[in-house]
């Protein structure tokens, strides 16, 4: 249930263009970004693989790490538990 109270002003979220950073308005048709240019621009940073941080899996060094875990927990099925859950927090701060 959300009522809006008399006098209450809308605080408004504010949008950050995450090309340039500059707040972008909740109407803009090209939202996220503040422009056309903004966008183009991100979109070329997704190509070029300038963006890492979304596809951690990727990261040669998390990969190596959860190989020798899977290796060293064969078979004892509580470790190989706790690994996977540190697997996920891992994900989670990324
Ligand atoms: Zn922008």
């Amino acid at each position: 249930m959300h009522r809006t109270m008399p006098g209450e002003t809308p605080i408004p979220t504010p949008l950050l263009c995450p090309t340039c950073r500059k707040p972008v308005e909740a109407g803009n048709p090209e939202l996220p970004f503040c422009s056309d240019r903004c966008r183009v621009i991100d979109l070329g940073k997704w190509a070029s693989g300038e963006y890492r941080i979304s596809s951690p899996i990727f990261d040669p060094e998390l990969l190596d790490e959860l190989e020798q875990r899977r290796t060293a927990a064969t078979d004892d099925p509580e470790a190989s538990g706790a690994a996977s859950t540190e697997y996920e927090d891992k994900r989670y701060k990324n």
